[in-house]
């Protein structure tokens, strides 16, 4: 058994669920199996599982032995504390959590059937895209593929506008609020998502509000972020972190720990630093933002709305304290922009024009999303390779859909294409 085999037979669930114990012999239900991470931290974020008569929800680990997770040192990783789900294929060893407790792990060794193993493995390696009719989709019509992909576009959307409404209710019914989370959420991209949209939930958009200098609201961000805990010798931080401190007793603050971001592999330009001042500055100069997303009518009045940079600091810096040699200055790159369009104010766009049956909004999402150049990204590029080319940001989304929701799901019975490959 290899890890990351291990990692794909729990992506898809490829062992028997039912009846599950833990190795204390606990009775445990798989609630939500977690989001795949391929970067550092543990294996899957935000699963859900419930021991006993407890639900626990955070991030799940996956090892062959147990006792790789001292092998790895996760018992002196901060990253690794909110881990509620240790599953193993071996349990070698039992491991302690930092307060002495077992953590719940699950052992797969006898719930996994070789048969299976053997027959998705075959699969996988039909197509290193993994997407298993990798060969056989040449020889399927154009029409059933566009047909299928205008549906997925409308079914992404409206998957999409179900996490939206669920996020506003909890909001109560806030759109600004609300918009102002997954707008944060997205200027995270994939990496540092969840810290962004921890930063928008721990600092309310109503506290931003008060504040209209991008002096100001750096200040409260980058404190909320825990980025002003230290001691630097850098005259911007210090004031920086004198203004918080005044911020943080007047509203009652709490910052997050630092080591919730997540720096490797990002490019400098990416760096949560410099996303947090776009944000500071794009927050500053613009109140009822979401009021004005919606009477946007093109996406290059969005893009135009969105032509922000870091404040002057960042031009010689990408870290607090550290000053690099070349001055540029820090703009939201288009590619950031575009992306924030197709997966932040189009479905709000679609959700609003819905709530407010407002069919005309409805339709500009539409019509937004196929102005946009189609997105470039691994999973576009690996339909290309089998000859489906998409040739603006409707088409590619419905590419998206298809492949997370459908390819990697094994739901080839349910889909059109599947379909057709069945019943040629
Ligand atoms: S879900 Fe559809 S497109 Fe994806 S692998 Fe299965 S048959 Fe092919």
């Amino acid at each position: 058994m290899k890890e990351d085999f291990l990692h794909y037979i729990w992506k898809y669930k490829l062992f028997n669920t039912s009846n599950l114990v833990t190795s204390n012999g606990e009775v445990i239900k798989l609630i939500n199996f977690g989001l795949h991470n391929t970067d550092a931290g543990p294996d899957f974020f935000n699963g859900k599982i419930e021991v006993g008569e407890t639900i626990w929800a955070g991030n799940i680990e996956l090892h062959v032995n147990s006792s790789d997770w001292i092998k790895h040192k996760h018992q002196i990783d901060k990253a690794y504390d909110n881990v509620v789900l240790h599953v193993v294929y071996n349990n070698d060893q039992q491991i302690l959590d930092k307060e002495g407790n077992v953590i719940p792990t699950l052992e797969l060794k006898d719930l996994i059937e070789d048969s299976l193993i053997k027959k998705h493995n075959k699969l996988i390696h039909q197509s290193g895209s993994g997407i298993a009719c990798g060969r056989q989709i040449k020889t399927i019509d154009t029409f059933t593929i566009n047909t299928w992909l205008n549906r997925l576009a409308i079914e992404r959307l409206e998957r999409k506008s179900a996490e939206i409404q669920s996020t506003l209710k909890l909001n109560k019914n806030n759109w600004e609020e609300t918009f102002y989370e997954y707008l944060f959420k997205y200027f995270g991209l994939k990496v540092n998502a969840l810290p962004f949209e921890l930063l928008a939930q721990n600092t309310a958009l109503k506290i931003i509000e008060k504040h209209h200098t991008i002096f100001s609201i750096e200040a409260l961000l980058y404190g909320q972020a825990g980025y002003l805990e230290n001691n630097l010798e850098d005259e911007y931080y210090t004031i920086l972190k004198k203004e918080y401190h005044f911020l943080k007793t007047k509203f009652d603050l709490t910052p997050l720990d630092k080591s919730v971001w997540k720096m490797l592999r990002l490019r400098p330009s990416n760096f949560p630093t410099i996303r947090i001042s776009q944000l500071a500055n794009l927050l500053s100069n613009q109140t009822r933002l979401f009021a004005k997303i919606i009477e946007a009518e093109t996406a290059k009045e969005l893009q135009t709305l969105f032509n922000i940079k870091a404040s002057d600091y960042w031009d010689t810096h990408y870290q607090f304290g550290e000053v690099v040699e070349n001055d540029t200055s820090k703009k939201i790159g288009i590619a950031t922009v575009n992306t924030i369009i197709i997966n932040v104010i189009v479905p709000f766009t679609f959700v609003y024009g819905k709530a407010k049956q407002n069919e005309q909004l409805v339709e500009k999402a539409l019509k937004l999303l196929e102005s946009l150049k189609t997105e470039n990204n691994v999973i576009i590029r690996n339909w290309a390779d089998l000859g489906v080319k998409s040739s603006n940001a409707m088409e590619s989304q419905s590419l998206i859909e298809l492949k997370n929701n459908y390819c990697s799901q094994k739901k080839c019975l349910i889909c059109s294409i599947g379909n057709k490959i069945l019943q040629s």
